[in-house]
């Protein structure tokens, strides 16, 4: 398991080695403070206890003699004393433990807060790491994957690493920092004393594993949990009209309370065992303390080794390695949930992208000849069944080609499939010839422009929309693309005009307005290619007469591909192909296709009704 984690750390931990380095270095600093702190204590303690005067003598040094040391401290404090009285020398030893204090918290604070960027910058790292990989992956994974799971993945399991690295920066520096130099001191005191508290350090250990081992799955689960919750958000947003008209808020309320509680129960497991970390350390230390306790009275007691001001100075001593001991063990806790919580966002990372550029990509720079469909098959992954059947189809350069038929007969996958949104199972899609799989996606999708049923808009001003694919374009090419789009004179009425923000996707604008930007934004791409995808079917009649005047516009010396619900709106197509069931099974002109009676017939018969 830590292994695992450190793996995970060495992915991200590299920019901010420096951070860590300095960590190291104020935790010593900080901890060897606290220690010299602690040791004011003990000429005060001894004041306190009215140690006899003139029991020092002032003794020799011979190398580093640990007794010389003590012996010799407390020879002249004793002689201060001697001097100034034990008030004074109390207020000045006072003084000293306030300014080793400050010094020591000082080191305390600066070791605490330059880990600081490094633990917000891991997850804004990370962060990012999945928002790349969220624009890049294909289409396919999010029809698989839910919305709110990704939301919960990026944000709340995000968090959760974070503290996991937090407990873990703990785990790796600070602890083990404070546990050394504490433990170095408790020898240097005494070593008898302190071979017997090594002894309860394991069982120590041991107890805060045991409690441990069952998170990584439980948390696990948690997270599932909130990503749920996510889900149902997002749906919900998304489909307040429908629930409202449907009358179905308790339906729904219903719903949510379901999965609010199966999170409340899993997080309950989940913090109910982590709580337990807190006492049972708590009482562990504590016995220790005891135990030590008794065999160190024993030491004065009986044996003289140390006096009580020392041995007191060994119990604050010991008891501040507890804490470190603590922080210690509760990595335990936070490493394994920071597991499962990096387990769930490596499934977008490591989330196989199987749409990519060639290695040694053809040029496609313009587009001359013809789009061509060539036997194509295609099966969504995971289907059974084919959703195209053997497609011929070649749209020369200039024409407009009509796909029409009834839904769920493959028009839209049919579509994506030249962009390579997906990619054909059998057959193959040339562009001028070549294999889109052997061109780089940038240069096939700069030749294509979309103009789908939904308009899809970003919260964000309509000059920023309609700009949203170009890198570079003047206010007047703006404007010029508006109004070939129809949408000019609409925009001007807005409050700002072309400075107004539109709402989430596009929601202070109607359907026709919406749809009239988003031609405007293809209009100013300028694609050669044009996929129009239902782009009417969703208007009303004014909003439609609108919106087909400026695709007319677009299309004009364009290469056209539409899918249209109103044969109204392709009646002029070069060539017309209808869809059953992924074949085509008609093909021709408005007129040759009425003459021949089949199923375009009947289907202009029904319309026109
Ligand atoms: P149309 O545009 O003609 O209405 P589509 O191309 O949207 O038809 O859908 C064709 C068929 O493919 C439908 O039967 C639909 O259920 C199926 N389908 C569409 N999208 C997916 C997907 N992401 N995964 C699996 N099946 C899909």
């Amino acid at each position: 398991m830590i292994k695992q984690f450190f793996n995970i750390m060495g992915r991200y931990i590299r920019p901010y080695r420096k951070y860590l380095a300095w960590s190291i270095v104020l935790n010593f600093l900080s901890q060897w403070l606290n220690v010299f702190s602690f040791t004011a204590l003990v000429p005060i303690l001894n004041i306190l206890f009215q140690v006899e005067n003139g029991q020092y003598a002032y003794q020799e040094f011979t190398g580093i003699d640990k007794d010389a040391i003590i012996n010799n401290a407390y020879y002249y404090v004793q002689q201060l004393i001697f001097e100034h009285g034990q008030l004074w020398v109390l207020i000045m030893m006072g003084t000293l433990l306030i300014v080793m204090t400050a010094l020591k918290t000082a080191a305390y604070f600066a070791s605490s807060a330059i880990i600081i960027p490094f633990r917000t910058g891991v997850v804004r790292d990370i962060r990012l790491e999945v928002y790349n990989k969220v624009l890049r992956l294909p289409l396919s994974f999010f029809s698989e994957e839910r919305k709110g799971d990704i939301v919960a993945r990026m944000s709340s399991d995000a968090q959760v690493v974070e503290t996991a690295l937090t407990s873990s920066v703990d785990m790796l520096i600070k602890s083990p920092i404070a546990i050394l130099v504490y433990f170095f001191v408790l020898f240097a005191m005494s070593w008898q004393l302190t071979l017997v508290v090594l002894i309860t350090v394991p069982v120590f250990g041991w107890v805060m594993g045991s409690v441990s081992r069952k998170l990584k799955r439980s948390s696990k689960y948690v997270q599932e949990q909130w990503g749920e919750i996510m889900t149902e958000l997002d749906e919900t947003l998304g489909g307040l009209r429908v629930i409202k008209a449907f009358l179905a808020e308790n339906k729904m309320m219903a719903r949510f309370t379901r999965t609010n509680n199966q999170y409340r129960d899993a997080m309950n497991e989940v913090a109910i065992r982590q709580s337990s970390a807190h006492p049972a350390s708590e009482f562990m230390g504590t016995a220790m303390i005891v135990f030590v306790l008794w065999i160190g009275g024993y030491f004065i007691l009986e044996d003289h080794v140390m006096d009580a001001a020392m041995f007191i100075l060994y119990l604050v001593m010991l008891y501040s390695v507890i804490n470190p001991l603590k922080e210690f063990s509760k990595a335990f806790y936070s490493v394994p949930q920071g597991l499962a919580s990096m387990d769930r966002i490596d499934m977008i990372l490591k989330a196989e992208n199987n749409i990519q550029d060639p290695a040694e990509p053809q040029q496609l720079e313009k587009f001359e000849q013809s789009v061509e469909f060539r036997n194509v098959s295609f099966r969504y992954q995971n289907a059974e069944t084919m959703v195209l059947r053997n497609i011929d189809l070649t749209v020369p350069k200039g024409k407009t080609i009509a796909l029409v038929g009834q839904s769920g007969s493959g028009k839209s996958t049919l579509v994506d499939l030249i962009p390579r949104y997906h990619d054909v199972t059998d057959g193959e899609i040339l562009v001028d010839g070549k294999n889109v799989k052997a061109v780089r996606l940038s240069d096939l999708r700069a030749l294509i422009g979309n103009v789908n049923q939904e308009a899809i808009l970003f919260n964000d001003t309509i000059y920023n929309n309609i700009t949203f694919g170009v890198s570079s374009a003047t206010m007047d090419e703006v404007i010029a693309a508006a109004k070939i789009a129809n949408a000019h004179d609409f925009i001007m009425e807005t409050e700002h005009g072309y400075d107004t923000m539109i709402g989430d996707r596009g929601g202070r604008l109607s359907g026709g307005q919406r749809q009239r930007l988003s031609i405007a934004r293809a209009i100013l791409k300028n694609p050669p290619i044009l996929i129009l995808d239902e782009a009417t079917s969703a208007l009303d009649t004014e909003s439609e007469r609108l919106v087909q005047e400026a695709l007319e516009r677009l299309m004009k010396s364009r290469t056209t591909i539409a899918i249209a619900h109103r044969l109204s709106t392709i009646k002029n197509a070069d060539e017309i192909c209808v869809l059953h069931e992924g074949a085509i099974v008609e093909r021709g002109t408005h007129e040759e296709l009425i003459e021949r009676g089949g199923y375009y017939k009947k289907l202009n018969d029904m319309q026109t009704l």
